[in-house]
């Protein structure tokens, strides 16, 4: 086992991979930027160290300022949390050239997937459905015209590179798909700094239902169920929940089974997210994330599992601790992402904390990087915390969230808080009747 971890990221994922090493008897190394010098994850780390200044590009996603930090350091692992260089194959490839472990899947597994046709590729030859769409990338505007006249609209035009809801359109019609085209490839060129696109079948009302899988790397696989991420805003999300309200017993077993034989088969090691849109009882890939998620804490309620700890044992060579007939579903887990923004617009909103109280009791959780008098930065993203409620049923899990909602004080901000005690009145969010359009259709209507 590790003696040390340098954590290359900030936050409250930062936070939640420090407690996982405390718990292990494990030494933390928190990096930072010179605009973080004050942050939660610096005095919570046993050690830290400053590596550039408050831009993204020149600290958190530094290569060289990282690996440098490792060295001084002496940590024998990097846990890369989510989002910055936590998909990074190159990087992963650097780490594991200086003989540092990358708390990850390898750098050809991340790269399979990162690419979004080869990862429809690789998922149909593993037997995973798929999104009817394009066989690989739409070079111009007359393919794109002849894909989607076969396909039939509306269909929807996405980033090969994407990420983040980035560089994707829709289509009702023909008379949408040129602009549409053009409009995703260069939204794509300016985000990713590639313009390759290529074209899905859009489906009209279906949930966005994933997979969380873990691989031991040695030809295993496991999946811990699934989480409904349904509520989305510009294709991100926003309220996510465990099991998923539509999700029968049957159709687990049967999606989780393919799930864990497909990264079985792989030889994936760690963990990973395996995304579907689920529509009329039938599932379709659409990408898989080689990484922990923001949501994971949904799935730990529910199964009782760290699953920080489990990437950890995995990296350094140990066994998963459970089997998948250790791994049973007990109660309902909900979270909501509380970013610091304005609403009706979700602008972004940073400045001084001045007064924080987190939420408590029964079945709460509250992961955030947040204290009294903390000036959130305004370099990063807007999320400033995830409160997490776990109850005995789905209508407990609610009615703990409100609760606890109520409790929560951030104040000398906006939040989205308010957001989510409007849609707790509401009675398709109480039956769990929505599908990935619901939440944009609410806001054009009720903000
Ligand atoms: P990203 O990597 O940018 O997050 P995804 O491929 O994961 O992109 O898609 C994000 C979201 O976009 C999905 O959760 C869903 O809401 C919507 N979406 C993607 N593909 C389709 C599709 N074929 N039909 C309808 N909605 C889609």
């Amino acid at each position: 086992m590790f003696d040390k971890i340098l954590i290359a990221n900030r936050g409250e994922i930062a936070l939640r991979v420090i407690r996982a090493c405390r718990e292990m008897g494990i030494q933390s190394v928190a990096v930072h930027s010179t605009a973080d010098a004050d942050a939660m994850h610096v005095r919570m780390a046993d050690e830290s160290i400053c590596i550039g200044p408050p831009s993204g590009a020149q600290s958190y996603l530094s290569i060289p300022a990282i690996i440098s930090a490792c060295e001084i350091s002496g940590a024998q692992a990097i846990h890369p949390g989510y989002g910055f260089l936590s998909e990074n194959a190159n990087f992963v490839q650097i780490v594991e050239d200086h003989g540092i472990t990358f708390i990850g899947p390898s750098a050809e597994h991340i790269r399979q997937m990162g690419d979004k046709i080869t990862a429809k590729d690789t998922a149909k030859a593993l037997g995973i459905p798929c999104v009817p769409g394009s066989d690989g990338g739409v070079p111009d505007v007359e393919t794109a015209k002849k894909v989607a006249a076969d396909m039939g609209y509306p269909v929807i035009i996405k980033a090969t590179a994407g990420g983040g809801g980035r560089g994707m359109k829709v289509a009702e019609t023909a008379a949408d798909l040129v602009q549409a085209f053009q409009t995703a490839r260069s939204e794509s060129k300016a985000a990713f700094g590639n313009d390759e696109v290529y074209m899905e079948k859009y489906l009209q009302k279906p949930r966005h239902i994933e997979i969380q899988v873990f691989g031991d790397g040695q030809g295993g696989g496991v999946h811990l169920g699934e989480r409904d991420c349904s509520l989305q805003r510009r294709h991100q999300k926003v309220f996510e929940e465990a099991p998923g309200p539509s999700i029968t017993a049957e159709e687990r077993a049967r999606i989780g089974e393919i799930c864990a034989n497909a990264i079985g088969k792989m030889g994936y090691s760690g963990a990973g997210t395996v995304e579907f849109l689920y529509e009329d009882g039938e599932f379709y890939f659409i990408e898989m994330n080689t990484r922990l998620q923001v949501e994971h804490p949904v799935t730990e309620a529910i199964f009782g599992q760290d699953l920080v700890r489990e990437q950890i044992l995995v990296a350094s060579g140990q066994k998963l601790s459970f089997s998948q007939e250790d791994l049973q579903i007990n109660g309902h887990a909900i979270e909501v992402r509380i970013n610091a923004e304005k609403l009706p617009n979700f602008s972004p909103c940073p400045g001084k904390i001045t007064a924080f109280h987190a939420p408590g009791g029964l079945g709460v959780r509250m992961d955030s990087a947040l204290y009294d008098g903390y000036s959130i930065p305004p370099y990063y993203d807007s999320l400033i915390g995830k409160l997490i409620v776990h109850g005995r049923d789905r209508d407990e899990a609610l009615a703990r969230l409100s609760r606890s909602l109520g409790e929560l004080i951030v104040d000398g901000v906006d939040t989205t808080v308010p957001l989510f005690h409007a849609l707790l009145q509401e009675k398709d969010v109480q039956t769990g009747d929505y599908n990935i359009h619901w939440l944009e259709k609410w806001l054009d209507a009720n903000l």
